[in-house]
Protein backbone atom coordinates (compact mmCIF):
# COMPACT_ATOMS: atom_id res chain seq x y z
CA UNK A 1 0.00 0.00 0.00
CA UNK A 2 1.13 3.42 -1.08
CA UNK A 3 0.26 6.62 0.88
CA UNK A 4 -1.66 7.74 -2.29
CA UNK A 5 -3.78 4.30 -1.53
CA UNK A 6 -3.75 5.00 1.98
CA UNK A 7 -5.58 8.49 1.78
CA UNK A 8 -7.62 6.99 -1.07
CA UNK A 9 -9.01 4.39 1.01
CA UNK A 10 -9.79 7.02 3.66
CA UNK A 11 -11.54 9.44 1.84
CA UNK A 12 -13.93 6.15 0.45
CA UNK A 13 -15.14 5.91 3.90
CA UNK A 14 -17.10 8.73 2.87
CA UNK A 15 -19.71 5.98 1.22
CA UNK A 16 -20.79 4.42 4.53
CA UNK A 17 -24.24 6.29 4.90
CA UNK A 18 -27.35 4.65 6.66
CA UNK A 19 -30.06 5.46 4.61
CA UNK A 20 -29.86 9.18 4.08
CA UNK A 21 -28.19 9.85 7.65
CA UNK A 22 -24.81 11.22 8.10
CA UNK A 23 -22.85 8.20 9.21
CA UNK A 24 -19.48 9.60 10.40
CA UNK A 25 -18.98 6.24 12.66
CA UNK A 26 -15.77 4.78 11.08
CA UNK A 27 -14.19 8.34 9.91
CA UNK A 28 -14.30 8.63 14.55
CA UNK A 29 -13.37 5.54 14.95
CA UNK A 30 -10.22 5.85 12.70
CA UNK A 31 -9.30 9.55 14.52
CA UNK A 32 -9.72 7.61 17.92
CA UNK A 33 -7.73 4.76 16.22
CA UNK A 34 -4.80 8.01 15.09
CA UNK A 35 -4.87 9.29 18.61
CA UNK A 36 -3.98 6.19 19.75
CA UNK A 37 -1.43 5.42 17.57
CA UNK A 38 0.29 8.76 18.54
CA UNK A 39 -0.23 7.74 22.33
CA UNK A 40 1.48 4.35 22.35
CA UNK A 41 2.78 3.24 18.68
CA UNK A 42 -0.05 1.04 17.72
CA UNK A 43 -3.98 0.54 16.85
CA UNK A 44 -4.32 -2.71 18.45
CA UNK A 45 -7.31 -2.62 20.12
CA UNK A 46 -9.83 -4.97 21.73
CA UNK A 47 -13.50 -4.48 20.89
CA UNK A 48 -13.96 -3.79 24.70
CA UNK A 49 -11.22 -0.97 24.07
CA UNK A 50 -13.51 0.73 22.11
CA UNK A 51 -16.96 0.14 22.89
CA UNK A 52 -16.98 3.16 25.63
CA UNK A 53 -14.97 5.60 23.98
CA UNK A 54 -15.82 5.33 20.31
CA UNK A 55 -19.61 5.22 21.34
CA UNK A 56 -19.48 8.27 23.39
CA UNK A 57 -17.74 9.68 20.23
CA UNK A 58 -20.43 8.94 17.71
CA UNK A 59 -23.38 10.00 20.59
CA UNK A 60 -21.31 13.31 20.61
CA UNK A 61 -20.25 13.89 17.04
CA UNK A 62 -22.87 12.01 15.32
CA UNK A 63 -26.29 11.88 14.48
CA UNK A 64 -28.44 11.93 17.69
CA UNK A 65 -28.62 7.84 18.24
CA UNK A 66 -32.69 6.71 16.81
CA UNK A 67 -32.43 3.29 19.37
CA UNK A 68 -31.64 4.26 22.74
CA UNK A 69 -30.81 0.83 23.73
CA UNK A 70 -28.07 0.90 21.02
CA UNK A 71 -26.84 3.72 22.19
CA UNK A 72 -23.71 2.15 24.22
CA UNK A 73 -22.83 0.07 21.47
CA UNK A 74 -22.81 2.39 18.52
CA UNK A 75 -19.18 1.26 18.17
CA UNK A 76 -19.95 -2.00 17.03
CA UNK A 77 -21.04 -0.75 13.32
CA UNK A 78 -17.59 0.77 12.65
CA UNK A 79 -15.98 -1.95 14.31
CA UNK A 80 -17.17 -4.24 12.35
CA UNK A 81 -17.31 -2.63 9.07
CA UNK A 82 -14.44 -0.39 8.90
CA UNK A 83 -12.85 -1.56 5.12
CA UNK A 84 -10.66 -4.34 5.00
CA UNK A 85 -7.77 -3.50 3.58
CA UNK A 86 -7.38 -1.50 6.39
CA UNK A 87 -8.32 -2.93 9.22
CA UNK A 88 -7.87 -6.55 10.52
CA UNK A 89 -10.63 -7.90 13.03
CA UNK A 90 -10.50 -11.65 14.93
CA UNK A 91 -11.72 -13.16 17.19
CA UNK A 92 -9.91 -13.85 20.66
CA UNK A 93 -7.98 -17.25 19.11
CA UNK A 94 -7.10 -15.19 16.29
CA UNK A 95 -9.33 -16.50 13.39
CA UNK A 96 -10.13 -13.70 11.15
CA UNK A 97 -13.79 -11.96 11.11
CA UNK A 98 -15.38 -10.71 8.08
CA UNK A 99 -17.93 -7.91 7.91
CA UNK A 100 -20.76 -9.94 8.17
CA UNK A 101 -20.85 -10.66 11.94
CA UNK A 102 -23.59 -9.40 13.90
CA UNK A 103 -23.23 -5.78 14.69
CA UNK A 104 -23.98 -6.45 18.40
CA UNK A 105 -21.46 -5.56 21.01
CA UNK A 106 -22.34 -8.66 23.35
CA UNK A 107 -21.97 -10.79 21.24
CA UNK A 108 -18.30 -9.01 19.84
CA UNK A 109 -17.32 -8.98 23.26
CA UNK A 110 -18.30 -12.67 24.26
CA UNK A 111 -15.81 -13.98 21.24
CA UNK A 112 -12.93 -11.74 22.75
CA UNK A 113 -13.19 -9.61 19.14
CA UNK A 114 -9.89 -7.72 18.61
CA UNK A 115 -8.72 -5.14 15.94
CA UNK A 116 -5.46 -3.25 14.05
CA UNK A 117 -4.75 -1.41 11.55
CA UNK A 118 -2.50 -3.63 9.04
CA UNK A 119 1.15 -3.11 10.24
CA UNK A 120 1.67 -1.69 6.66
CA UNK A 121 -0.77 0.81 7.25
CA UNK A 122 0.61 1.85 10.79
CA UNK A 123 4.49 2.20 8.97
CA UNK A 124 2.51 4.46 6.68
CA UNK A 125 0.94 6.90 9.66
CA UNK A 126 4.70 6.75 11.08
CA UNK A 127 5.90 8.63 7.97
CA UNK A 128 6.28 12.15 9.17
CA UNK A 129 2.94 14.32 8.22
CA UNK A 130 1.26 11.33 6.86
CA UNK A 131 -1.12 10.91 10.43
CA UNK A 132 -1.92 14.80 9.99
CA UNK A 133 -2.81 14.74 6.73
CA UNK A 134 -5.00 11.31 7.40
CA UNK A 135 -6.61 13.29 10.04
CA UNK A 136 -7.52 16.44 7.97
CA UNK A 137 -9.04 14.66 5.13
CA UNK A 138 -11.17 12.82 7.51
CA UNK A 139 -12.33 15.93 9.46
CA UNK A 140 -12.71 17.96 6.38
CA UNK A 141 -14.77 15.23 4.91
CA UNK A 142 -17.03 15.00 7.33
CA UNK A 143 -17.29 17.93 10.15
CA UNK A 144 -17.18 21.10 9.95
CA UNK A 145 -14.65 23.72 10.84
CA UNK A 146 -15.72 24.38 14.01
CA UNK A 147 -16.12 20.96 15.44
CA UNK A 148 -12.40 19.97 14.14
CA UNK A 149 -11.53 21.63 17.90
CA UNK A 150 -13.63 19.89 20.18
CA UNK A 151 -12.85 16.02 17.89
CA UNK A 152 -9.18 16.44 18.35
CA UNK A 153 -9.28 17.46 21.84
CA UNK A 154 -11.50 13.95 22.38
CA UNK A 155 -9.26 11.92 20.18
CA UNK A 156 -5.86 13.29 22.26
CA UNK A 157 -4.78 14.60 18.34
CA UNK A 158 -3.06 17.70 18.64
CA UNK A 159 -2.94 19.00 14.77
CA UNK A 160 -0.71 22.14 15.05
CA UNK A 161 1.67 19.80 16.54
CA UNK A 162 1.28 17.17 13.92
CA UNK A 163 1.45 19.87 11.36
CA UNK A 164 4.95 20.36 11.79
CA UNK A 165 5.93 17.76 9.55
CA UNK A 166 3.13 17.83 7.29
CA UNK A 167 3.41 17.05 3.58
CA UNK A 168 0.14 17.31 1.60
CA UNK A 169 -0.83 14.54 0.06
CA UNK A 170 -2.99 14.90 -3.21
CA UNK A 171 -6.07 13.65 -3.04
CA UNK A 172 -8.07 11.44 -5.66
CA UNK A 173 -11.38 13.02 -4.54
CA UNK A 174 -11.33 16.56 -5.32
CA UNK A 175 -12.53 18.35 -2.07
CA UNK A 176 -15.05 21.34 -3.33
CA UNK A 177 -13.86 24.78 -1.91
CA UNK A 178 -15.35 27.03 -0.01
CA UNK A 179 -16.81 30.11 -2.21
CA UNK A 180 -14.81 33.20 -1.25
CA UNK A 181 -17.65 35.54 -0.81
CA UNK A 182 -19.89 32.92 1.69
CA UNK A 183 -18.75 34.59 4.80
CA UNK A 184 -19.01 38.31 3.98
CA UNK A 185 -22.36 37.59 2.09
CA UNK A 186 -23.84 36.34 5.26
CA UNK A 187 -22.45 38.51 7.32
CA UNK A 188 -23.65 41.84 5.62
CA UNK A 189 -27.27 39.78 5.43
CA UNK A 190 -27.32 39.67 9.35
CA UNK A 191 -26.01 43.00 9.83
CA UNK A 192 -22.40 41.84 11.21
CA UNK A 193 -24.69 40.23 14.32
CA UNK A 194 -25.04 37.28 15.75
CA UNK A 195 -28.68 35.65 14.34
CA UNK A 196 -29.05 33.63 17.40
CA UNK A 197 -28.01 36.15 20.27
CA UNK A 198 -27.27 39.37 18.76
CA UNK A 199 -23.34 39.44 19.48
CA UNK A 200 -21.59 42.17 17.02
CA UNK A 201 -18.40 42.57 18.81
CA UNK A 202 -15.97 44.24 15.89
CA UNK A 203 -12.10 45.15 16.71
CA UNK A 204 -11.60 47.89 15.00
CA UNK A 205 -13.82 47.99 11.80
CA UNK A 206 -13.68 44.02 11.45
CA UNK A 207 -15.87 41.99 13.15
CA UNK A 208 -14.76 39.57 15.86
CA UNK A 209 -15.74 36.09 16.88
CA UNK A 210 -18.96 36.02 14.44
CA UNK A 211 -18.72 33.31 11.50
CA UNK A 212 -20.62 32.43 8.87
CA UNK A 213 -22.23 29.24 9.34
CA UNK A 214 -23.65 26.60 7.04
CA UNK A 215 -26.87 25.16 8.07
CA UNK A 216 -26.52 22.30 5.41
CA UNK A 217 -22.72 21.24 5.66
CA UNK A 218 -20.46 22.43 3.06
CA UNK A 219 -19.51 19.07 2.63
CA UNK A 220 -23.08 17.19 2.53
CA UNK A 221 -23.78 19.46 -0.51
CA UNK A 222 -24.37 22.47 1.07
CA UNK A 223 -24.45 25.53 -0.89
CA UNK A 224 -22.30 28.38 -0.37
CA UNK A 225 -25.44 31.02 -0.46
CA UNK A 226 -27.16 32.83 1.49
CA UNK A 227 -30.35 31.22 1.80
CA UNK A 228 -27.94 28.01 3.60
CA UNK A 229 -25.94 30.44 5.66
CA UNK A 230 -26.65 32.68 9.00
CA UNK A 231 -24.12 34.78 11.18
CA UNK A 232 -23.75 33.48 14.45
CA UNK A 233 -20.70 34.03 17.05
CA UNK A 234 -18.39 31.28 17.82
CA UNK A 235 -19.80 30.16 20.29
CA UNK A 236 -23.13 29.67 18.44
CA UNK A 237 -22.00 28.69 15.75
CA UNK A 238 -20.06 25.97 17.08
CA UNK A 239 -23.00 24.99 19.44
CA UNK A 240 -25.07 24.57 16.31
CA UNK A 241 -22.63 22.36 14.73
CA UNK A 242 -22.77 20.20 17.51
CA UNK A 243 -26.42 19.59 17.48
CA UNK A 244 -26.71 21.50 21.26
CA UNK A 245 -28.57 24.58 19.12
CA UNK A 246 -30.55 23.78 16.31
CA UNK A 247 -34.01 25.49 13.89
CA UNK A 248 -37.22 24.58 13.93
CA UNK A 249 -39.03 25.22 10.52
CA UNK A 250 -40.55 28.20 11.69
CA UNK A 251 -37.72 29.92 12.19
CA UNK A 252 -37.29 29.31 16.40
CA UNK A 253 -34.14 28.58 18.14
CA UNK A 254 -34.50 25.11 19.73
CA UNK A 255 -32.12 23.70 22.37
CA UNK A 256 -31.45 20.32 23.07
CA UNK A 257 -32.74 18.59 26.04
CA UNK A 258 -29.16 16.82 26.37
CA UNK A 259 -27.29 20.22 27.02
CA UNK A 260 -26.79 21.33 30.47
CA UNK A 261 -25.12 24.15 32.33
CA UNK A 262 -24.12 25.19 35.72
CA UNK A 263 -23.37 28.82 35.31
CA UNK A 264 -25.29 31.93 34.34
CA UNK A 265 -23.50 32.06 31.31
CA UNK A 266 -23.65 28.73 30.27
CA UNK A 267 -27.73 29.25 31.25
CA UNK A 268 -27.69 32.31 28.88
CA UNK A 269 -27.85 29.37 26.37
CA UNK A 270 -31.70 27.83 27.49
CA UNK A 271 -32.55 30.70 27.22
CA UNK A 272 -32.53 31.03 23.47
CA UNK A 273 -35.06 28.21 23.40
CA UNK A 274 -37.65 29.48 21.70
CA UNK A 275 -36.52 32.52 20.85
CA UNK A 276 -37.02 33.23 16.82
CA UNK A 277 -33.90 33.82 14.70
CA UNK A 278 -32.64 37.61 13.39
CA UNK A 279 -34.44 37.84 9.75
CA UNK A 280 -31.88 38.87 7.04
CA UNK A 281 -31.65 42.28 5.70
CA UNK A 282 -34.93 43.38 3.24
CA UNK A 283 -34.01 41.80 -0.16
CA UNK A 284 -31.68 38.96 1.32
CA UNK A 285 -33.01 35.40 2.05
CA UNK A 286 -33.61 33.66 4.78
CA UNK A 287 -32.59 30.03 5.12
CA UNK A 288 -34.44 27.89 2.85
CA UNK A 289 -36.25 25.15 5.03
CA UNK A 290 -35.12 22.29 3.50
CA UNK A 291 -31.72 23.24 4.77
CA UNK A 292 -33.48 23.49 8.31
CA UNK A 293 -34.70 20.07 7.89
CA UNK A 294 -31.28 18.76 6.83
CA UNK A 295 -30.03 20.09 10.23
CA UNK A 296 -32.79 18.67 12.07
CA UNK A 297 -32.59 15.57 10.77
CA UNK A 298 -28.71 15.10 10.41
CA UNK A 299 -27.04 17.45 13.46
CA UNK A 300 -29.53 18.37 16.26
CA UNK A 301 -29.83 16.20 19.08
CA UNK A 302 -33.20 15.62 19.67
CA UNK A 303 -35.33 16.00 21.92
CA UNK A 304 -35.27 19.69 22.33
CA UNK A 305 -35.93 21.32 25.81
CA UNK A 306 -39.94 21.17 26.06
CA UNK A 307 -41.01 24.92 27.39
CA UNK A 308 -39.41 27.73 26.69
ZN1 LIG B 1 -24.51 34.24 19.43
Amino acid sequence: MTREELMSALSGLRQAQIGNRRAPHKPLLVLWLLGRFVASGSTAVTYDDVEEPISRLINDFGPAVTNRSRARERAAMPFVHLERELWDVRDRDGNGMGPDVPERGSWLRTRGAQARLFPEVEVLLAEPGTLAAAARLLLEQHFTPALEGPICDAVGLDLADLDDTVVYLPTKKKQRTRRAGFAEEVLHAYAYACAFCGYDGALGRHPAGLEAAHVRWHNHDGPDEVHNGLALCSLHHTLFDLGVLGLQPDMRIQVSQLYVARSPAGQAVDALHGRPVATPRPGRPSVDVQFVQWHGQQVFKHPAASAA
